[in-house]
């Protein structure tokens, strides 16, 4: 396994095991991105994801076949009743992080936009973020240690046009980890924002060729993210090199949003 110490999260100091790292959506695209990272540095990394039997075997197998550890948990976070058994099965080894990646889309002009729409996408991005946190929080005021990493969008930032539900997850999103930083600080637990502008994951794949070609010209740095650049962000929080930040919105995004 590769990492070397400064890489490492706190975690792997005091505990003598590695540490374990909760992945919400991790069977795919940046998920899948940060679930390879943070195996890569020697965490015990249990990923969440919701029908995709074959992607999550495919992401465990990956890792394992690195010398990696990663667990795949067919878990919709949508559903408390799903989330409370898994937390059961989970959080009695202890959880050194979250990592809130899962989301959706259901693009539309806002007039068009129905409530069935607008609740997937809330209950998917925002809601499940609650609803996460506040099942492994706990585990981490235990131990005085924690790091939670919410994985944001710049539309949450600067809006999107056909994304009214979406930007409101994610701003929301923003929002709750900054509320939240500050209420967790003082137990030794840090909660931080990454936000990518456009990725290339199965997300914008289906943009059509007009619409990347319009996005990238308006990019800096010219191209999408590649998830792996996702992913570093999200291993960087984790690790002790950020260990005074906390209520933080870190951008991935080329330049997008400067
Ligand atoms: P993908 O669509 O490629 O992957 C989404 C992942 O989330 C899959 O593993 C999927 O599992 C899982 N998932 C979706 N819904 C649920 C659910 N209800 N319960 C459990 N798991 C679920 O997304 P990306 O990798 O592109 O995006 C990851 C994150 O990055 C998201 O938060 C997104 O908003 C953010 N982001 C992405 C950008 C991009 O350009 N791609 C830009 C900015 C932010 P399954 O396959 O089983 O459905």
């Amino acid at each position: 396994m590769s990492g070397g110490s400064d890489a490492r999260g706190p975690g792997h100091d005091l505990s003598g095991g590695a540490p374990v790292v909760v992945v919400s959506g991790g069977s795919r695209g940046i998920g899948r991105a940060i679930v390879e990272r943070l195996a890569a540095e020697n965490y015990r990394v249990h990923f969440l994801y919701r029908h995709r039997d074959d992607a999550a075997r495919e992401v465990a197998g990956s890792v394992a076949a690195s010398g990696g550890y990663a667990v795949g948990h067919r878990c919709d976070v949508t559903d408390a009743v799903a989330v409370d058994a898994l937390a059961a099965e989970i959080a009695g080894n202890g959880v050194y992080a979250l990592v809130n990646n899962a989301a959706v889309l259901r693009d539309g002009l806002f007039l068009l936009m129905d409530e069935a729409r607008w609740d997937v996408v809330l209950e998917t991005a925002l809601t499940a973020a609650y609803r996460l946190t506040r099942t492994f929080l706990r585990p981490m005021m235990d131990a005085r240690r924690g790091r939670i990493v919410n994985v944001g969008s710049l539309a949450g930032v600067i809006g999107q046009e056909g994304q009214a539900n979406y930007a409101a997850a994610k701003g929301g999103l923003h929002a709750f980890g900054k509320a939240l930083a500050r209420e967790v600080g003082r137990f030794g637990i840090t909660v931080n924002a990454v936000v990518p502008g456009w990725v290339a994951t199965s997300l914008t794949e289906g943009l059509g060729e007009k619409r990347t070609a319009r996005a990238i010209a308006g990019i800096p740095l010219g191209r999408f993210a590649r998830p792996a650049e996702v992913a570093g962000a999200v291993a960087f929080l984790l690790s002790e090199r950020a260990s005074y930040i906390t209520g933080a919105t870190l951008r991935i995004d080329g330049g997008l949003g400067s």
